[in-house]
């Protein structure tokens, strides 16, 4: 379960950065109906062992961090918490994070 609040600009950027799709199931998705999933779990955050895990396993920047752009993805709400990493869709692919294409979407804000 989140614990964060999502402003509705930060919402907007994950949402358009990912081309206005649902990151877990595909299917197009709205923005008013955008849930922000993470795609590290937010329990991993205080757990530095499974996080350097996890880290490895994905491939992720040393400097990843679990609330950060990188690591939010957007989604349906029935998506959401329903495909968290290590289920069967554990081997899906971690999110693109180029600081690049990021800030082209954030200046855009
Ligand atoms: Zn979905």
């Amino acid at each position: 379960m989140s614990q964060r609040k999502f402003t509705n600009p930060e919402r907007f950027a994950i949402w358009k950065h990912h081309r206005a799709v649902c990151y877990w199931c595909g299917e197009p998705l709205r923005l008013l109906e955008t849930t922000i999933d993470h795609f590290i779990p937010e329990r991993v955050e205080n757990n530095s062992e499974e996080l350097e895990e996890l880290r490895k396993r994905y491939g992720l920047a040393s400097n990843f961090a679990i609330n950060d752009y990188s690591n939010w993805l957007p989604c349906h709400d029935r998506c959401n918490n329903n495909q968290a990493v290590g289920n069967s869709r554990g081997s899906q692919l971690a999110p693109s994070h180029s600081e690049e294409s990021w800030s082209k979407d954030l200046s855009a804000l």
